[in-house]
């Protein structure tokens, strides 16, 4: 794979810091059980990196101290990992809201046949993957068979109330383009994605468009086609300074398997560490007291693609669009 973060770090982006800490998202393992063309993780079923026991207690502890309001579970394919339901029903009994960041065709995974009603007992916020409404594009990039299975997912969600209005059960999808460019305006997706997908009787609650990382298997890809630089233009280009006072990373830290920080989930891929207390690395157990308002934010290059357009980030998009 071709590395591109010697090319980021050449790009100047904007200063930021961290505001409060409102969410701790804990990257549970780089584990998939797909190995999607555009992954910002590079997770497919070969990768044996996974948080264990220790890990996922020290963010319990960290969530309760910090009176943090949100996990939010990426990995790969988090359910995957064993410490993933433990994690949930722990962090719903503290009162934290919990966000599963789903696959969709990890719930016909063997084993995991009661995995959607699981996260329904627990009201967990399901965040679905779902890169378009159109068969072919999504078999294209996430692979064959994917559309079907993720109707398949959807129904089943929705079958549970997922989607439904007062069922206190949250069902967003996220979209990003097939390939090089900015995602469209996001509530104008939104209503073409509620009226296609209605025709398969799927309901959801909102459409989040993210733009395409230019790091990992995405980054490499368009590397070796020639083609990154031309992207990091057109996200430049397009970048808005408004959308600074919203990315992810003011409110948010990331961790990984290890436990160690991050300022997003991004910056965990291209192993730029959290800058704090003047580490080379932060562990999670460093900042079970720290106070991180106003700590610089990791910046490169690939910031922009939160800052272009609409803006980007784990809820969607940061402005109204024009
Ligand atoms: S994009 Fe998501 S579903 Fe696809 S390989 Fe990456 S983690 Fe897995
Ligand atoms: S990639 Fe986005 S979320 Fe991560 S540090 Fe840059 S601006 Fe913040």
């Amino acid at each position: 794979m071709r590395e591109t973060l010697t090319l980021l770090e050449r790009m100047p982006f904007p200063p930021i810091r961290r505001g409060r800490l409102d969410t701790l998202q804990l990257n549970v393992g780089y584990r998939c059980n797909q190995s999607c063309v555009h992954c910002h993780v590079d997770a497919s079923p070969h990768r044996t990196e996974e948080m264990g026991a220790d890990v996922a207690d020290l963010a319990l502890t960290f969530l309760e101290r910090q009176k943090i309001a949100t996990l939010d579970i990426t990995g790969g394919a988090p359910e995957l990992n064993p410490q993933f339901r433990r994690l949930v029903t722990r962090a719903c009994a503290l009162g934290v809201h919990v966000m599963d960041r789903c696959n969709l065709t990890i719930l016909e995974e063997p084993g995991q046949d009661d995995l959607a009603q699981f996260l329904a007992t627990k009201q967990v916020e399901v965040v679905a993957s779902m890169p378009c409404y159109l068969k072919d594009n999504v078999d294209r990039q996430r692979g064959k068979g994917v559309f079907e299975q993720s109707i398949r997912g959807l129904q089943a969600l929705n079958a549970l109330g997922y989607g439904l209005d007062g069922s206190g059960l949250v069902l967003n999808l996220v979209y990003n383009p097939q390939g090089p460019s900015l995602p469209p305006p996001q509530a104008a997706l939104e209503a073409d994605y509620k009226r296609e997908l209605g025709r398969y009787g799927i309901v959801f609650n909102h459409l989040f468009t993210l733009a395409n990382m230019p790091i990992k298997r995405f980054g490499s890809m368009l590397a070796i086609k020639g083609e990154f630089d031309r992207y990091l233009g057109v996200l430049r280009a397009a970048h808005a300074d408004a959308n600074l006072a919203n990315v992810m990373c003011r409110n948010l830290i990331s961790v990984d398997w290890r436990g160690y920080v991050y300022d997003c989930d991004f910056n965990q891929m291209l192993d730029l560490p959290l800058a704090h207390g003047g580490r080379p690395r932060v562990h999670l157990a460093d900042l079970l007291d720290a106070d991180l308002s106003d700590n610089p934010i990791r910046v490169a290059g690939h910031c922009y693609g939160c800052t272009a357009g609409q803006g980007s980030s784990c809820g969607g998009a940061l402005a109204a669009a024009e």
